[in-house]
Order: C-alpha cells, then structure tokens, then sequence
C-alpha cells in the first residue's frame, strides 16, 4: 500500500515541489496530503500536480501555528501518517536590537512549535504501529550561527536539538539542511527588511547590515543557491531510504565551514574565520573558506 505523507507548506517553494514529486512517484508509493495554511493559495500546486491532484495527491488545510487546525487536518485523514515532512516555516533578517520580541516569537512558533504541535500529534499512532518516519526542513543555520540570523538559526538549532533527542528513541527522524535555495523565501525576507527601520539599531550595525550583510547575502543566493528541485531530490531520496539518515546537508559549498565546527571544539576557529571572512574580505562571502566573489583565501585565523 502507498504511504501516506503529510507535508505542511506546501502553497510554494520546497513544500510545493516536494508534493508534487512525490504525488508523481513512477511506483506510486506515497499517497501526499499536501497542506497550507491558506487554501486561497491552492491554485499553483494544483496546477502543478496535474492528474495527480485527487488521485496521489489531496489538498488540506493546515496552520501550523493552530492547534484546532492540525487536528481538523489529521481527522480528515483516511488512516495513519506514514511520514511527516516538517517544511512550513519562515525567516526573519536583522539586527536584533531593532526586532521585536514579538516577531521573533512568532518565527519559534511557525519554525519550531509548529513541528512540535505535528510531532505529539502523530508521534503515538507511529509508536503504536513501531513504524513511521518524521522529515525535517531544517538548515545549515541549525548547524552553524549566521550574522543578523540570529532567531532564525536558533529556531533551527531548537528544532535540531530536539529531533536528534527523539531520535534516541529510534524512531526514523531525518534533519535535512539545505543552504540557500530560491523560493520566495529570500523575497520575503527582503520585502520585510525594506520597510523595517529597525529602532534603537546604531549606525554602525544598520551600516553592516545594509551595505555588507544584504549585498553579501543576495549573491550567496545567485552564487550557490539551490533549486528546489535539487533539494527536493535529496528529500525524496531521505524518503524512500530503508535506512533513512539523521542529517542529511544538500549543499557541498557548505561542509567546509561546518566542518571547523568539528575541528575546534571550541568554537574559535568558526566564529573568527566567519567573522573574518564577512569583515576582512573586501567582498567577502564565503564558503569553502575561500571568498565566492573575489577568489581571496583567508591565510590565517587571527583574534578579531
Ligand atoms: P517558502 O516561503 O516558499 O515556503 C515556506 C512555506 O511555509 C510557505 O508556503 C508558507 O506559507 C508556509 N508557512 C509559513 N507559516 C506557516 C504556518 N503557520 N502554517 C502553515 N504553513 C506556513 O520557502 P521555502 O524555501 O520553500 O521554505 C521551506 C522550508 O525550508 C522552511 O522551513 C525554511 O526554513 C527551509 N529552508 C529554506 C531555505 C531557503 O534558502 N529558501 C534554506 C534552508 C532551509
């Protein structure tokens, strides 16, 4: 029989491409209830899933953020969920002293309560059964702290910390960690720094910000973006894997850096070769340890 996927998210992006990829399985082994928070916005994925739309794939709503909604979503849903995939979630760019607590509250309750809720909400059907596999969307930035992403990344550490704790119970739990990759994620994210003033921000941060990180940010998404589709593909292949990993990185450019996180416990080595990289390089970005746009290789690590 078919597995049945959940995937919240899905109005665009990886959660969009993801639904649709699977709903096409040549074997037809996934039967996806692909959700979203606003079924106004149904219409690009139903297009983009062809005959597939009420045949292997159906269309639910699903906020997140609510519990009403995931249960409605669940009861309404013919048998068990076989796999979770956890992508809805959303950024937030800035320094932090000019961001409210309220908006960085909101991006824990979309990134990381938002895959909780889903979890406590499937997680005794899949024990029951002793079968069941939880997908999550996480990032490079839940491996490794990023300037002016500050709640972002750690709402994507919480979510690494707390499945590779579930994990231990040998349930199937896979943490995907793709690097930049363009969606409307990044449009969205600029679209709220354009009309953010950031209050109570020095000038010299809203400086670093707005002339260094913004530029350097928007070419790392040209210079070493993924599609969704190449992510998408490393998400199927965690989905149809016997033995599914606990982390899975889509992004090659990106081991290097993770890697001085390993080599140095702690934590010298990553924090001031990034900080280096991002203030030292005239053009800075990395990855790889060498600056993407000029080719410059930081020679040594020193003491900011
Ligand atoms: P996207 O903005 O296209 O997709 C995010 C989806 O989550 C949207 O459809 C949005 O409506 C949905 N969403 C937000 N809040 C929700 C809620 N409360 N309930 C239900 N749905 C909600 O961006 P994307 O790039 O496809 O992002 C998907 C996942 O990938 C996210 O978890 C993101 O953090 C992660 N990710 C993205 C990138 C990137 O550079 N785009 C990199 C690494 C990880």
């Amino acid at each position: 029989a078919p597995r049945t996927v959940l995937i919240s998210g899905c109005s665009s992006g990886i959660g969009l491409e993801l639904a649709v990829q699977l709903a096409h399985d040549p074997k037809k082994r996934y039967q996806v209830v692909a959700t979203m928070r606003d079924l106004g916005k149904k219409e690009t994925l139903e297009a983009a899933a062809g005959e597939a739309l009420g045949q292997t794939l159906t269309v639910a709503q699903l906020d997140v953020c609510s519990d009403e909604s995931v249960a409605q979503c669940l009861s309404c849903i013919q048998g068990e969920v076989d796999v979770l995939v956890n992508n809805a979630g959303m950024g937030l760019v800035g320094p932090l002293e000019g961001l409210s607590l309220a908006a960085m509250q909101n991006v824990f309750d979309t990134n990381f309560f938002g895959a909780v809720r889903l979890v406590k909400a499937v997680l005794p059907g899949m024990k029951r059964r002793r079968q069941g596999h939880i997908v999550v969307i996480s990032s490079v930035m839940g491996l490794q702290g990023v300037i002016f992403n500050d709640v972002y990344a750690a709402s994507k550490f919480a979510l690494e910390g707390f499945f590779e704790s579930l994990a231990i119970q040998l349930l199937h739990i896979s943490l995907v960690e793709p690097g930049p990759v363009v969606t409307e994620f990044e449009g969205k994210l600029l679209a709220q720094v354009s009309t953010a003033e950031f209050p109570g921000t020095d000038p010299d941060t809203l400086h670093y910000f707005r002339d260094l990180y913004l530029p350097a940010s928007k070419e790392l998404f040209r210079s070493v973006g993924q599609s969704p589709q190449d992510v998408v593909q490393a998400i199927v292949n965690v989905i149809s894997s016997a033995r599914p990993p606990l982390r899975r990185q889509t992004n090659v450019r990106y081991s290097p850096l993770i890697m001085l996180k390993t080599v140095d416990s702690s934590g010298s080595l990553y924090v001031r070769t990034t900080h280096r990289l991002l203030f030292r390089c005239p053009r800075l970005l990395n990855l790889g340890l060498q600056c993407l746009s000029c080719g410059c290789l930081p020679t040594r690590v020193r003491p900011r």
